[in-house]
């Protein structure tokens, strides 16, 4: 249920009726925005006396609302959500270039490429350091030291670091970690969630592979009811029937999640299609579709890379890119 409060309401009638919902059980999410203030009813409302809420002087208009998703539901919130990191920001007209290999392999490897994705346009460095393959033989990630080497990335470069946790028990070691990313295949390990939601840490959050919108809207309520709010969400591609592409990129996702939360949607292209040249037109259509950034794997040597080689994009190819995407973004800014 949402309640719609009138303008300029005196606070101590708003403190009021916030504690007179409270004491019926109920959690009251508060969006200030620029001109309205709206309540978020968590809980159960069955026993809300609606006609007696709606005929308070200090409210305008209650609607129940349906959806299993209230934190990050557009109608608790109407204004964009913007996460910030730093000078990066994400969400409400901002838009975030983030780029990097899929795996951190050297500090060599990972420094050179922050120092070329920067010098190319992005905002933020991505690169796994606990790795989800798919084989248990495949490269698993530095680990530990992948993370030491992002920190020098950073410290490089001044770009904010993304990287993957897997495991709930590694949270003390992404303390200096600046976006914590759960990956597609832990999209729902709801502890993992609800122990991030305990974090004043911006987190990216990618769709599962074979799940709708409202599973990924349900996984961001599980990191926000516990008290986190910022949170990008990710389309990275689904599995469908389709072989020639690595996954199905529904870039509808972002029209239709940014009418159904105000949280960030970007776009990875890079996992969504497993092919380093069908990258960059994914990428400008995931602009044009009004995402609020991309996520780009980019490789100093793709042939050589430990894991997904295939699907990485060198630096002049990422740079060349990031450049169109601006274009792109121009156009529609018009
Ligand atoms: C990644 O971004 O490195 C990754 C493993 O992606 P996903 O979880 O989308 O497969
Ligand atoms: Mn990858």
């Amino acid at each position: 249920m949402i309640v719609i409060l009138k303008p300029n309401v005196a606070h101590e009638k708003r403190e009021q009726l916030i504690e007179w919902l409270k004491a019926q059980s109920l959690g009251v999410h508060i969006s200030d925005g620029a001109f309205q203030t709206v309540l978020g009813l968590i809980g159960d409302t069955s026993k809300v006396d609606l006609d007696l809420l709606a005929s308070l002087d200090i409210v305008e208009s209650v609607k129940r609302v349906s959806d299993p998703f209230k934190c990050c539901n557009r109608k608790f919130h109407p204004e964009d959500t913007i996460v910030s990191v730093g000078e990066a920001k994400t969400g409400g007209g901002y838009f975030s270039l983030i780029a990097g290999p899929c795996s951190v392999e050297s500090e060599e490897q990972i420094v050179s490429i922050a120092k070329a994705v920067k010098a190319g346009g992005a905002t933020m460095l991505r690169g796994g350091a606990f790795k989800p393959r798919t084989s248990p033989y495949d490269f698993q990630g530095l680990k530990a030291e992948g993370l030491e080497l992002l920190k020098i990335a950073r410290q490089e470069t001044g770009l904010p670091i993304v990287t993957e946790i897997m495991n709930i028990n590694h949270i003390p070691l992404f303390e200096d970690v600046d976006v914590i990313q759960v990956g597609a295949r832990n999209m729902q390990n709801f502890d993992l969630l609800k122990e991030l939601g305990k974090l004043n840490k911006p987190i990216l959050l990618k769709r599962g592979l074979a799940n709708t919108l409202k599973e990924l809207l349900m996984s961001a309520e599980y990191i926000m009811a516990s008290g986190n709010e910022q949170i990008i969400l990710c389309e990275r591609g689904i599995r469908t029937f389709e072989t020639y592409t690595r996954n199905t990129l529904d870039l509808s996702a972002v029209p239709m999640l940014h009418e159904l939360t105000h949280l960030p949607v970007v776009v990875d292209p890079s996992h969504a299609t497993g092919s380093a040249r069908l990258v960059p037109p994914m990428a400008l259509a995931a602009a044009a579709g009004g995402a609020d950034g991309i996520m780009i794997e980019v490789h100093n040597d793709p042939m050589h890379a430990l894991c997904d080689g295939a699907q990485a994009l060198t630096p002049e190819q990422f740079a060349a890119l990031a450049e169109k995407v601006h274009r792109v973004r121009e156009v529609l800014a018009v």
